[in-house]
This record gives C-alpha cells, sequence and structure tokens, in this order.
C-alpha cells in the first residue's frame, strides 16, 4: 500500500523581481540553466514592442539564435499558430514580454509543446503573469480559461511595471483583492458539500491579497512591489489547488458575464472583478465590503455599476447569468440570485443608492 505523499507544485525555478531587469533577461536565462538553443520571444503591437526588442537585442548580443514574433494579441489561433512554429522551429524557450494577452498565448503555445516558458510581464493588471491558467479569445471573440502550465521563469521589472498606464496596476489591485471573496465560496462550497476545500492555497491566496487592502496608491514603487508580489503568490496558490478556485469565484463569474454583454466596451478584467468581488462581499453580508469600498475609492476602481458604465438593471442580469456559466463551480450567487429578482435586490444591497452619487469614474 503506497504512503500518502506531500503534492508535488511546480515553482518557477528563476523568479526575479528589481529595477531594471528587463536588461538581465538573456543573463538570468543562462544562469538559471535555461536552453538557449533557439529562443522565441512574442510581445504586442504596441509598447511592449520596444522593450521586447531590448531582450532580444541583449541576446543576440550573447550569442543566442532568436525569432520576435510582434503581433500577439491573446487570440486561440495565434496560441496554435505559435505552437506549430515551436514545433517546427525547435524552439527551446519561449519568452513573452507585455501584458496579460501576450503572456497567455505564449504560456498555452509552450504549455502545449512542452518547451520551457519565461514570462516577463511589463503590466500588472492581473495574476496571469504566473499562473498555471491561460485565458483566450477564441474564433467568436469570446474568451475562455485553457489549462497551461506554470512558467519556468517570471522576470518582473518594477521600472516597465511603473511605466504601464495607472488604470493597469489598479486592474491588478482589484484581481488580487478578488482572492478573498473567492475563497469565502471556496469555504461555503465545501460546507456545503459541492467541493472539498484546500486550507494551503487559500491560505497562501488570501495572505496574498490581504496587504492590498491598505494601499492608498498605486504610484510608489513599494506599492507596486506589493502588488507585484501578491499576483506572484496567487499564480502559486493555483498552482498548489491544481485549479483557479483560490483566485476566482462569484467576482470572476460576473465579470465572465460582463464579458459577452459589454463586448468591445469591456473594462480592464481587473476592473471589472472589481466590481464583481463589492457584489459577491455583500452576498456574503462579509465585513470585508466596507474596506473594499474604501479601498476601491482611494485607488479610483470601480464602487459602483455606473463607473463601469453599467445600469443596475445591465449588472443585475449579468449576476443572473453568472452561476449558469459554471455550473460545475459554486458560488455564494448560485443560493442568492438563484430566483427572478434575487440579482435586484442584491444590487440594491451592494449599492445602496444613497451611498453613491454620480461620480466620474478615474481612467
Ligand atoms: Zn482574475
Amino acid at each position: 500500500m503506497n504512503a500518502p505523499r506531500p503534492r508535488d507544485v511546480e515553482i518557477p525555478r528563476l523568479l526575479h523581481v528589481g529595477h531594471g531587469s528587463l536588461r538581465e533577461v538573456g543573463t538570468l536565462l543562462a544562469d538559471h540553466a535555461f536552453d538557449l538553443g533557439h529562443v522565441l520571444v512574442g510581445c504586442g503591437p504596441g509598447p511592449s514592442r520596444a522593450l521586447a526588442e531590448g531582450v532580444v537585442d541583449d541576446l543576440r548580443a550573447q550569442g543566442v539564435r532568436v525569432r520576435l514574433h510582434s503581433h500577439l494579441s491573446g487570440r486561440l489561433d495565434q496560441a496554435a499558430a505559435l505552437a506549430g512554429e515551436i514545433i517546427e522551429e525547435q524552439v527551446t524557450v519561449a519568452v513573452a514580454v507585455g501584458g496579460g494577452r501576450v503572456i497567455d498565448t505564449v504560456k498555452l503555445a509552450a504549455a502545449r509543446t512542452g518547451v520551457d516558458f519565461v514570462s516577463v510581464p511589463t503590466t500588472i493588471s492581473n495574476d496571469g503573469i504566473s499562473s498555471p491558467v491561460a485565458s483566450l479569445a477564441g474564433r467568436d471573440g469570446a474568451r475562455a480559461s485553457h489549462a497551461a502550465r506554470m512558467p519556468g521563469g517570471i522576470v518582473l521589472d518594477i521600472s516597465a511595471i511603473s511605466s504601464a498606464p495607472a488604470e493597469t496596476l489598479r486592474a491588478g489591485v482589484g484581481d488580487l483583492v478578488s482572492n478573498l471573496t473567492a475563497c469565502l465560496d471556496w469555504r461555503l462550497a465545501a460546507e456545503g458539500g459541492h467541493e472539498r476545500y484546500d486550507a494551503f492555497p487559500a491560505m497562501i491566496a488570501e495572505s496574498a491579497a490581504r496587504p492590498a487592502l491598505e494601499l492608498t496608491e498605486v504610484t510608489s514603487p513599494a506599492s507596486q512591489e506589493l502588488v507585484a508580489h501578491g499576483l506572484l503568490l496567487s499564480g502559486l496558490a493555483m498552482a498548489a489547488a491544481g485549479t483557479s478556485r483560490p483566485c476566482s469565484g462569484a467576482e470572476h463569474l460576473v465579470s465572465h458575464a460582463l464579458d459577452s454583454r459589454l463586448a468591445g466596451g469591456a473594462a480592464l478584467h481587473g476592473e471589472q472583478v472589481a466590481l464583481g468581488t463589492l457584489v459577491a462581499a455583500a452576498a456574503h453580508r462579509s465585513p470585508l465590503l466596507v474596506p473594499l469600498q474604501e479601498l476601491f475609492r482611494r485607488l479610483g476602481l470601480p464602487t459602483c455599476p455606473e463607473d463601469l458604465g453599467l445600469t443596475r438593471a445591465q449588472l443585475a442580469t449579468a449576476m443572473q447569468a453568472a452561476p449558469g456559466l459554471r455550473p460545475d463551480r459554486w458560488t455564494i450567487l448560485t443560493d442568492r440570485c438563484a430566483r427572478p429578482g434575487d440579482a435586484e435586490e442584491l444590487v440594491a444591497e451592494a449599492f445602496p443608492p444613497a451611498h453613491s452619487p454620480v461620480r466620474q469614474f478615474a481612467r
């Protein structure tokens, strides 16, 4: 009979967070025994391109053979094409330099071809920078999550992060604090017998998120490092759990329901998740609701549906649809949005009209 063994968790063998670390990617990869036989660097067509080109130049200066892909935008067909190229050109390491869309495209291509993947985020707007999950848009434009693998390496340049638009950092905070409501859902799901609770990943996810509740700004390097560390740990929590559960509950389902409703007008993932986090905290009748509202007000994250250009009725419709998007994942909304009229009632509870004067959402 086999004795129970501790679980295996994939932890990146290279983690480097620093100022100006984009210039050190080549050296770091060589020092951490990545096979630099043929490196693929992926980026988007926007501002990350210049940063990726710097990484390519440094690698070439070290005598490394490199190919650059500069048009990645988070589409499933791009990941498939990239996977084909990785096989055909015998790529040994795939490096993503950019935001979440670039990272997820390269992450999935690398995972499906079994080559090493290195995440070099230039924005920290969500926890995909270190997670084993890739969220990509299919042929119909709808985004869906795909199982991938943890990056083998993560190189995070605080200087690059701080020059990214402020809303990306705020969105990162939104995605980070959503761990708190996600774990409330997880525990309740376990109490109801819907799922098994796993205390270690939940502890990592909650400990990663809690310091963010105290943030008063996202412009100082110290705050940016706090958010970066929190999001990196969130990825680790998902890897340890083997599911996105510790970082994704009702608030994420609300955000996914908004994705399909807002289509081209969708806000950043972390901004939508922030609104969903308020809904979830209210649904749980959690004391977290007040500190979350205060945090979002301080940072300029949405504190009511109007801040995202939504009416209360539109948000209620999204909340009603949310549980059906993922019936296998029990959340508080499974219970609290079960009957017609429930969602409207919950919206009124979460966003009392007297406390939500019309404000300009700082973007
Ligand atoms: Zn998220």
